[in-house]
């Protein structure tokens, strides 16, 4: 009877399953700004999250600059209209999510988003808000501060191992608080500074690295019950 009650239970615990986040610009879509930038000719709104690791200091400062040009909410998404995702990264969304679930986190805004993610298949995205008066981008909204790291983390309490692969300053938190975190696209100097994180450049690189991460976190799961 003991035997037969131990069985049961082995057979209904929990499996630890795996879940993925990737941030977007970088990793599957071009630098959003940095076509804005280009598109308007105006070069101080090509500095990223690679340059300036505090995140509101940058938004504050592209506000200024779009408010000194003249610059509203429409031309910006004209712009982000003509942009495509990165080469081969609808691909390997595809083929990611076709063995994993995946969740886009991304310090963006619905308002600058929908265009990209129509060309990637509609993945979930989690991401910010801006406020906007009269087509006038006026203020931004965090939904709530440091919502990578924290969806990570709230994802983890849902028992899940998650995955994450980043290209950027903004995205160091969320690999440290993930089980596994790779670096993927990212410049020298994040590179420098998080040696702690495998760094790949190309899809099929990332693809094997996170195959290998569920499988050995599944594994490692198995032996510890
Ligand atoms: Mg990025």
């Amino acid at each position: 009877m003991a035997r037969q009650l131990r069985e049961l239970l082995e057979d209904s615990r929990p499996v630890k399953q795996s879940i993925v986040t990737l941030d977007m610009e970088g990793v599957l879509t071009p630098e959003i700004w940095i076509a804005v930038a280009e598109k308007t000719r105006i070069p101080e709104l090509r500095y990223t999250t690679r340059d300036e690791p505090d995140y509101d200091k940058l938004m504050r400062g592209r506000l200024e600059i779009l408010d000194r040009h003249g610059l509203r909410l429409s031309d910006i998404q004209e712009v982000i209209g003509s942009l495509k995702p990165l080469a081969g990264g609808k691909e390997f969304l595809d083929e990611l999510r076709s063995f994993t679930q995946v969740i886009i986190l991304s310090d963006t805004f619905e308002q600058f988003a929908n265009p990209l993610l129509r060309q990637l298949n509609w993945p979930t995205l989690l991401c910010h808000r801006l406020v906007v008066e009269n087509d006038r981008i006026v203020d931004y909204k965090l939904r709530i501060p440091e919502q990578k790291q924290r969806a990570v983390a709230a994802l983890r309490l849902l028992n899940y191992h998650v995955i994450a692969a980043g290209d950027s300053f903004n995205d160091t938190a969320m690999l440290m608080e993930a089980n596994v975190g790779f670096l993927f696209h990212a410049p020298q100097n994040v590179k420098d500074q998080f040696r702690q994180f495998t760094a790949v450049d190309d899809y099929r690189s990332l693809l094997t690295l996170i195959r290998s991460a569920a499988s050995a976190l599944e594994l490692a799961a198995e032996t510890c019950d």
